[in-house]
């Protein structure tokens, strides 16, 4: 099932933010329109069931609205990577290069039991810094990347290359 036009239709482009020259892709009217929020969250469960994914693991901030309905889906844990310094126990740690400087984020070092079977959930993937520093960490704990699910893929930023060893699962590409 094509969720292309669902998402062209409730998703929203502003131009010039966070900064001067950035389209950023505004899914909140998505999420205002239930049913447009009920089946992307069904394709984000991409094809996995009940029983076959241990922990679903959400990237802040968008990341764990999207995730968190994915994982009751799958009858799956929660588990939320953060921006360094908000997650209160002891945490692994990623950072990435990005334009201008770098960014760092965190998990709780006992989030992912080893051997886990998990699926990330973000809402868009721009350049893949985020999301390889995602896979990183959960393959730190021991974790199995068994998918990488995304409502939108920004074609443009090549964020794909970053994550050839992962099933990623875009429920649109632009
Ligand atoms: P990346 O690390 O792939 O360059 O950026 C991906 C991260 O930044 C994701 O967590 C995503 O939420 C956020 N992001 C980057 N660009 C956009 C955008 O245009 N719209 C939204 N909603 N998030 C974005």
């Amino acid at each position: 099932d094509d969720l292309t036009p669902l998402i062209e239709a409730h998703v929203r482009d502003i131009p010039d933010h966070p900064r001067p020259g950035v389209v950023f892709k505004d899914i909140t009217p998505l999420l205002a329109a239930p049913e447009a929020f009920s089946a992307v969250v069904e394709g984000l469960t991409a094809g996995h069931g009940p029983g076959t994914v241990d922990a679903v693991v959400g990237l802040e901030a968008r990341g764990f609205i999207l995730g968190a309905p994915v994982a009751l889906r799958l009858g799956a844990g929660f588990v939320p990577i953060r921006k360094a310094g908000k997650l209160p126990a002891r945490t692994l740690g990623e950072s990435y290069d990005l334009e201008y400087g770098s960014a760092t984020v965190e998990m709780h070092a006992d989030a992912i039991a080893p051997g886990s079977r998990v699926l990330i959930v973000d809402d868009v993937l721009a350049t893949g810094g985020t999301g390889r520093a995602a896979v990183r960490l959960v393959q730190r704990a021991g974790g199995t990347v068994v998918g990488f699910s995304v409502l939108m893929e920004l074609a443009f930023l090549s964020g794909r290359d970053k994550l050839s060893d992962v099933k990623l699962h875009a429920l649109t590409t632009v």
